[in-house]
Formats: structure tokens, C-alpha cells, sequence
């Protein structure tokens, strides 16, 4: 059984004007992440911890920031494709534990609907998907609710070949 393990974060500036989208969730706030597409981080880290996992590149290859084609795109769209390149490569989600980091607004009663976004996409259950929020202590950039980041990792399996026990 060959297994792949995958990494990924991204980093978005908040901004007033701009919704606040993560995990596929529109959060109600009063600032939003400002971004070529929806700049929703965590959607984005879970993309690269994809890539990362079969040594696909990064998201900006595949989807890059200054093709008008992504301009405000959903990124649920952008894991959708994602999630191809890895069916493509006959790989399957085990697992994926995620983090994030901002000061507010309080992400936690929002997971669920997150995971449930994350899971019908990808194809998984919703207990194979972990959202862990943290603040930074209100130390630095994300302290100061100027930005948010988001960190990814991601378990793949190999399907087995016809014939392989
Ligand atoms: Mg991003």
C-alpha cells in the first residue's frame, strides 16, 4: 500500500469591504480576506497539502493570480479541480487535519458546516477532516486582525492495482 503525506498553508491580508469566506463558509464578519479569487485560506492550504502530497506544484501553478479566468473564483471550484488531479493519479483522502489562525471572529461554530463543505467534495467523511482554530495571543500581524493564515496536512492511499492484495 504506498502512502502520501502533504503540507500546505496560505496567508491572506483581512480587509474591510471584502467577505470572509472559510472553508467553503460565508462568515459573517466585518472584514473579509483579500484575494485574486475568494482568498479563502484554509480551502487554499488543503489545495496545496494536495499538491504538495503527489509533488504536483502549488496552487499558484495550477490556478494562477493573475489569470482573469480566477478572478473572485469560488474556491470550492479551485479543491473541486484539485481533487481531480489527485483522482487522476488513482489516489484517495485518509485524512486531513487543518489549522487556523486568527483573532476573531470565533471560528468554531462554523466547523461543522466547514467539514461538511470539505467532505462532499472530496469525497470523505466528515470524521476524516479535523478544523482546529487557534488565535496568535494578539501578537503580530494576525494579533492586529491585519491577516490570517491557515496550515493543512493531508493524508493520500494509493488504490491498489487490479490484482495487488
Ligand atoms: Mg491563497
Amino acid at each position: 500500500m504506498s502512502y502520501r503525506i502533504g503540507s500546505g498553508m496560505d496567508v491572506h491580508q483581512l480587509v474591510e469591504g471584502r467577505p470572509l469566506w472559510l472553508g467553503g463558509v460565508l462568515i459573517p464578519h466585518s472584514k473579509g480576506a483579500l484575494g485574486h479569487s475568494d482568498a479563502d485560506v484554509l480551502l487554499h492550504a488543503i489545495c496545496d497539502a494536495l499538491l504538495g502530497a503527489l509533488s504536483l506544484g502549488d496552487i499558484g501553478t495550477h490556478f494562477p493570480d493573475n489569470d482573469e479566468k480566477y478572478k473572485d473564483i469560488d474556491s470550492k471550484v479551485l479543491l473541486a479541480k484539485t481533487y481531480e488531479l489527485v483522482r487522476a493519479k488513482k489516489y484517495s483522502i485518509v485524512n486531513i487535519d487543518s489549522s487556523l489562525c486568527l483573532e476573531s471572529p470565533k471560528i468554531k461554530k462554523y466547523s461543522g458546516q466547514m467539514k461538511d463543505v470539505i467532505a462532499k467534495i472530496l469525497n470523505i467523511s466528515t470524521d476524516d477532516i479535523s478544523i482546529k482554530a487557534t488565535t496568535n495571543e494578539k501578537m503580530g500581524f494576525i494579533g492586529r486582525e491585519e491577516g490570517l493564515v491557515a496550515y493543512a496536512t493531508v493524508l493520500l492511499q494509493k488504490e491498489k492495482e487490479s490484482g495487488e492484495r
